[in-house]
């Protein structure tokens, strides 16, 4: 057993408003310089929705991740022969079309714009050109609905929902969607850093953190097409590639990143997580519908003499260890089992973790007729203390289809989904019972049972989802000097640059 550290994120997406106050945060701190304009090393997706860059998740065309064939992981990107063959041909990388030309306006129109009948308005001005233009794309451009019945019958996941399913899912796509927030994912077992051909690309073994080390990055931009998540990003003006560095000067100084400390919906968690680094081939060497339980397994249970000793022996201190036994991602991902991996079929063993979302509060159907044929539409005028009963009982018939959410975070299996939507019902189930009526009725409490939960344990869950102060959100360890080479290095200092660990000017090729 060789107990590692890793510090990650977990999204609570039940809370997420999709504000894009994150996606501010970061752009703010890290992109808003040349060459970095259209990255948003966090965006937030609307679901069912074609995401950013678009179609990102269509491997067949991006080639991001690891096949498992025969026994064996490799790059979908192509072999290490194929590599060299291909060093100069890289036919797998997105385009400037399928992420966006990165515009802003000519907000002086608003103040010199000759007196006419018209209000003036601020023309939209490529930042690639600097020439008026006419947006037709943007990160988040099916954002609510704008576009969705264009955007969203695009999205992979829908694959494999049934007909009649998705018939409905479109026709009511208009009032049911979620927000996915993404950031890299700082995987334990990187397609990135696997795929860079000067071996830039490195993960922190203090706290899991994965960097592009900008002096060696020679701008064959493998990264890029290897990332399954799509979130390594190339910088045309310095030639060197970036993405998330999960505000690492900031966690390093006791500060959760900027898209976490922002959030307004506060869907987002930090913490340690304690894992064991031997067993990471193997976890990601199973059938795919094997493949979250074999990655939680990685997960040990920070309380347990012989993980404690194991973590010392490994130079885990003290201070690490108490974070990781407080750490309300162990709670989240292990204890309560809600959280789970984004597509785990990419086999890179991502570490940042989702709750995901339960349908809406009304949610429930019956049959009507619509367009000359009866099929399954919502009701809303249920009354209110039955509707979450009828949707525990009924979870097929979620507006939010299962399939959907278990081709999101559980690579197409639905087994995983279910027990969690199921104690995310059963919480809600009690603590509106408990509003409505005083106290738990029998049912609720029947239903608490089956999904696997004490009171104890539904009291917990709801405390941590609703009333958790920053300090329970955020258990950030303490960081030494001797742990992590680059924390005396001033953020600041190196805003404008091309990432950190890196002071000098970036040159191409470099
Ligand atoms: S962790 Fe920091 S660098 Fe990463 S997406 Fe959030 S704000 Fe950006
Ligand atoms: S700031 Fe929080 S609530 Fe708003 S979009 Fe981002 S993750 Fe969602």
């Amino acid at each position: 057993m060789k107990v590692r550290a890793h510090v990650s994120m977990l999204f609570h997406l039940d809370k997420c408003i999709g504000c894009h106050t994150c996606s501010i945060a970061c752009k703010n701190l890290w992109t808003d310089r040349k060459g970095a304009e259209y990255m948003w090393w966090n965006n937030v997706e609307t679901r069912p929705g074609s995401g950013y860059p678009t179609g990102w998740e269509d491997q067949e065309r991006f080639r991001g991740g690891w096949a498992y064939k025969d026994g064996h992981l490799d790059l979908r990107l192509h072999s290490r022969a194929q590599g060299l063959f291909r060093l100069f041909f890289n036919p797998a990388l997105p385009s400037l079309d399928d992420y966006y030309e990165p515009f802003t306006f000519r907000y002086s129109d608003l103040f010199t714009a000759p007196e006419g009948e018209d209000q003036p308005t601020a023309i939209p001005i490529s930042m690639v050109t600097g020439e008026p233009m006419t947006p037709e794309t943007g990160p988040n451009w099916d954002d609510d609905l704008g576009g969705s019945p264009l955007y969203a019958k695009n999205d992979p996941n829908l694959k494999a929902l049934d007909p009649e399913v998705r018939a409905q899912l479109e026709e009511i796509e208009g009032v049911v969607f979620q927000y996915l927030p993404r950031i890299c994912n700082h995987c334990l077992n990187p397609s990135c850093l696997a795929a860079c051909p000067s071996g830039a690309i490195y993960k922190r073994a203090e706290d899991g953190v994965v960097l592009v080390n900008e002096n060696k990055c020679k701008a064959w931009r493998m990264c890029v097409a290897a990332c399954p998540y799509k979130k390594v990003y190339y910088n045309w003006a310095t030639g060197k590639s970036e993405k998330c560095i999960l505000c690492f000067p900031r966690l390093e100084t006791g500060q959760a990143p900027a898209c976490a400390h922002s959030c307004v919906g506060r869907i987002r968690y930090m913490g340690v997580l304690l894992y064991d680094a031997d067993r990471i081939p193997e976890a990601a060497m199973v059938p795919d519908e094997e493949l979250v339980a074999s990655q939680l397994s990685l997960i040990l249970d920070p309380f347990d003499p012989e993980v404690i000793a194991a973590a010392k022996a490994e130079g885990i201190d003290d201070g690490w260890i108490q974070a990781a036994q407080n750490s309300p991602l162990y709670k989240f991902v292990k204890v309560w089992r809600l959280a789970l991996p984004h597509h785990p079929e990419y086999r890179t063993l991502a570490m940042m973790f989702y709750v995901p979302p339960l349908s809406p509060v009304v949610a429930t159907v019956e049959k009507a007729l619509r367009g000359g044929q009866e099929r399954e539409l919502l009701r809303l005028d249920l009354p209110e203390t039955d509707l979450d009963f009828e949707l525990y009982e009924g979870l097929e018939k979620a507006r939010l289809p299962v399939k959907y959410l278990a081709n999101l975070f559980a690579a197409g299996n639905e087994a995983v989904v279910v027990p969690i939507l199921k104690k995310m019902l059963a919480v809600r189930i009690l603590k509106r019972q408990e509003s409505l009526e005083g106290q738990p009725t029998e049912k609720a409490l029947k239903v608490l049972a089956d999904a696997g939960l004490t009171l104890e344990e539904a009291e917990a869950i709801y405390r941590l989802t609703t009333l958790p102060t920053l300090e329970e959100r955020f258990v950030l360890p303490p960081y030494h000097r001797e742990m992590a080479a680059e924390v005396w290095k001033d953020p600041l200092a190196a805003k404008g640059e091309a990432g950190f660990g890196y002071i000098q000017p970036p040159l191409r090729g470099e």
